[in-house]
């Protein structure tokens, strides 16, 4: 007889697969419920995994070499303002803090959780949650249900679980920017050729925007086009979107950019979270974005998943009693992941001023960074943050 016990993880994101790891480790026998089939496109173009979140892969017993191995590194944040100036550089924790494309995170992530014999169920979309006596049942869209002594809720910004848990519970918030991004087949021209491994964010003169080349020369590209409506769906073509970036940034170099770039993705809207205030339940717990999206610009959002899971497992390893544990999690996240979203809210109002407001953005900016840095890295309670070893490498 086992003493094993069942999880079900809904959603097979960062979250999700870096949770059913975690899970493993303490104990638990987990499947993952994904909604998308197998080999469906990841939408989004590239993220940042910061220190903090490399090391958190390695307290899950992962080698950040391997599963990071698409991705280079980008130490530092050259911060330009709106005619291109230099305004500051600004340190992202060191050398491991790596830029890898979306996709090749999640299919890097799916084969560790694999690689752990735990299985993916795929086109499996969670529709609800029911809570019984020392079990919970989550029931499928396509009719199939799943019962376990654990249901973790990994189902990103729109959660089915956190709307579960609580039929009140906030939804994404708008944050007055578009999303977009792609990548070039090769380098571009001297004025976009920086440094390799130094991510290059400009203000632009009408929509924050940020490159990188990559060690094979290709350039990735992001932008966040302000708008008061979010986009909606259909609303632009492939075509018509290129035309409204080339218009948006005619006469800057990020035009020369966009039409050099073959593989483009977007726009999609910026969203957060506003407080959550249920996390769980007596079996049920929330963990990645479904229980605190944090704003792209705070480069973080990745990164506070894995380490969700770190301290899930933690919990869960040490306390039998599930609702104890997950009392437990709550206790020790929420204070750090709420100020992580409150930070990554405050660096996206920056991309939003009007000219005025960005003229005096760009002439205090780096007399305000070097007061900032005088007493160490700002942020260095965000990227120095590590959380003990659940499993060795
Ligand atoms: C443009 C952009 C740039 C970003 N840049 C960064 C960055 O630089 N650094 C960083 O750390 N983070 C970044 N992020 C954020 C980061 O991508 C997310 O925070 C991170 O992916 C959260 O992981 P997650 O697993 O919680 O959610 P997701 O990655 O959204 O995964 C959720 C999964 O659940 C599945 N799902 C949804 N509903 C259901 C359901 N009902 N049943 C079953 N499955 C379901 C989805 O298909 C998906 O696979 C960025 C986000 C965006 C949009």
């Amino acid at each position: 007889m086992t003493n094993e016990r069942s999880a079900i993880v809904a959603g097979g994101g960062i979250a999700g697969t870096a949770t059913a790891i975690a899970l493993r480790h303490a104990g638990y026998a987990p499947v993952i419920y994904e909604a998308k089939e197998r080999g469906a496109d990841e939408r989004g173009v590239f993220l940042t995994i910061a220190a903090n979140g490399v090391h958190a892969l390695r307290s899950l017993g992962m080698d950040p070499a391997r599963v990071l191995a698409g991705g280079f590194s980008t130490p530092t944040i050259a911060l330009r303002g709106a005619r291109g100036q230099m305004l500051a550089e600004v340190p992202l924790g060191g050398p491991e803090t790596t830029t890898i494309r979306r996709a090749d995170l999640y299919t890097a992530l799916r084969a560790e959780a694999e690689a752990h014999d735990i299985p993916i169920v795929y086109g499996a979309r969670l529709a609800s949650v029911t809570a019984g006596s020392g079990a919970v049942t989550a029931g499928f869209e396509d009719g199939r249900d799943a019962t376990a002594d654990l249901l973790v809720g990994a189902d990103g910004l729109r959660s089915r679980t956190r709307k579960a848990l609580d039929p009140d519970a906030p939804e994404p918030h708008y944050l007055g920017l578009l999303n977009t991004g792609g990548f070039t087949a090769g380098p571009v021209g001297p004025d976009l050729a920086p440094p390799r491994g130094t991510m290059q964010m400009s203000f632009g003169r009408r929509a924050f925007f940020g490159w990188v080349t990559a060690p094979d020369d290709s350039v990735w590209w992001f932008a966040n086009p302000p708008r008061k409506q979010p986009a909606r769906p259909g609303e632009f073509t492939d075509e018509t979107w290129r035309e409204y970036l080339l218009d948006l940034f005619a006469g800057e170099p990020a035009g020369d950019l966009i039409r050099a770039s073959d593989e483009m993705v977007g726009p999609w809207n910026t969203r957060d979270l506003r407080r959550v205030p249920v996390w769980r339940g007596e079996r049920v717990v929330l963990v990645g974005d479904a229980a605190h999206a944090v704003a792209p610009s705070s480069g973080q959002g990745a990164s506070m998943a894995l380490e969700d899971a770190v301290v899930l497992g933690h919990h869960l390893r040490r306390q039998r009693d599930v609702s104890e544990a997950l009392a437990g999690y709550e206790a020790e996240r929420r204070p750090r992941v709420q100020k992580v979203v409150a930070y990554g809210r405050r660096s996206s109002n920056g991309k939003v001023l009007g000219p005025v407001g960005a003229a005096i953005r760009d002439a205090m900016l780096p007399m305000v960074m070097r007061q900032l840095h005088r007493k160490g890295d700002p942020q260095a309670w965000i990227l120095e943050h590590r959380l003990p070893a659940l499993a060795g490498c």
